[in-house]
């Protein structure tokens, strides 16, 4: 084993060094003993299950984004072209969640300051 190029002698973290190549990366991680990293009274994995907001809930496929006009407060709010998700496998579609937020908040003060109701529509470009 080359300890020269093992700079894993580190409290709590793993520095990896610049690979030079795939088979470089290969052998350093093969080389590496994580015994060292791992705190005697933790675990070393911790997982937070987060949606990607990339991928598709249903089908888990890459989204892809579109462009779109999207209607609020009934038509007397339009937002141009504004980034749509459709999904290429199953064709599920959505707003990415800042928009949703946005169209959200807007509704909620247009309804607070207009008489009818929230009403989003949208219309694929
Ligand atoms: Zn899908």
């Amino acid at each position: 084993m080359n300890k020269t190029r093992n700079p894993t002698k580190l409290q709590g973290s793993i520095r990896t060094p610049k690979f030079s190549s795939y088979k470089d990366e290969a052998r350093f991680w093969d080389d590496l003993d994580t015994a060292a990293h791992m705190p005697d009274d933790d675990e070393w994995f911790r997982f937070e299950v987060t949606a990607r907001s990339d991928r598709c809930e249903y089908c888990g496929s890459s989204m892809q984004t579109r462009s779109i006009d999207l209607h609020l407060v009934g038509h007397r709010v339009t937002l141009h072209r504004v980034p749509f998700l459709v999904c290429p496998t199953c064709h599920r579609n959505r707003l990415p969640e800042t928009v949703e937020q946005l169209a959200r908040e807007i509704e909620v003060s247009a309804a607070k300051a207009l008489t009818p109701g929230p009403n989003v529509g949208e219309v694929m470009r």
